[in-house]
């Protein structure tokens, strides 16, 4: 469409992959276009959030057709929330048996990070939204409290999985945050033992990243099959 190529051209989106839905004109399609509920709309406004970011314009489509997202755009042009604002709208509300939803990060502190912004978009929704601790990951036994979206580093997601703590398979949205460093060497078993866990046959993945190089890609490639791929600007700024 004429209209969505516009609007990609404006904001610098570059897309790939097959029958790819239109971005957002604005924040208000959300609820005209997907039904997003009223709490998250009101969260938007609290934060200041009045225009979606390029990223967010494409990425939170993308996702909310149940496509598995490939995504590049620079720091600080608001990733987060284009992986968690369609998680919540899917998730629709908390439920009881099972984690859904996790999300993976390199660092603790980005871990706390996304966790903090995650719960500042939820408010208002009873989402048992988790952060894997240190403690957590050596301790807890995940089927005996409620979790819809857990946040960890690979490190200790591995971990719980070895204890046989957390059961993964009915996770039906896995991010990889910051994946060009998730996708590091010293990193390759953990996320693998996390990709292998997460066995829900549709479970729709996604990556986010600031850089792509080809190492991403070929990741992205034996772990996607039928991705679409947005990138904000260029490659490797
Ligand atoms: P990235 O992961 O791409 O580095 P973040 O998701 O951490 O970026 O977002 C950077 C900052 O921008 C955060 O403070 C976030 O709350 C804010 N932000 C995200 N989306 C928007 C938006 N649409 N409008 C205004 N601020 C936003
Ligand atoms: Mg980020």
């Amino acid at each position: 469409l004429e209209r969505d190529a516009i609007c990609r051209k404006k904001h610098n989106i570059h897309v790939s992959g097959y029958n790819v839905p239109s971005p957002l004109q604005s924040f208000d399609e959300l609820k005209s276009r997907y039904k997003c509920p009223s709490y998250l709309l009101r969260n938007l406004k609290e934060l200041g959030f009045r225009e979606p970011t390029p990223i967010q314009r494409q990425a939170i489509p993308v996702l909310l057709h149940d496509r598995e997202c490939f995504a590049c755009a620079p720091t600080g042009s608001g990733k987060t929330f284009a992986f968690v604002c369609p998680m919540l709208i899917k998730l629709k509300g908390p439920e009881n048996g099972g984690v859904r939803a996790v999300i993976l990060c390199h660092t603790r502190e980005l871990t706390a990070q996304t966790y903090r912004e995650c719960k500042k978009l939820a408010k208002g929704k009873k989402f048992r939204i988790k952060l894997m601790t240190k403690h957590l990951a050596r301790n807890a036994d995940f089927s005996k409290f409620p979790c819809d979206i857990l946040i960890s580093t690979p490190l200790r997601l591995r971990l719980a999985i070895k204890r046989k703590k957390v059961d993964l398979s009915r996770v039906e949205h896995l991010v990889l945050d910051e994946s060009d460093k998730l996708f590091e060497p010293e990193l390759f078993k953990q996320i693998d033992s996390v990709i292998k866990a997460c066995s829900n046959p549709s479970i729709i993945r996604s990556l986010f990243s600031a850089t792509l190089p080809d190492f991403v890609e070929d990741r992205a490639r034996e772990l996607m099959h039928d991705a679409v791929r947005v990138i904000v600007g260029r490659k490797n700024m």
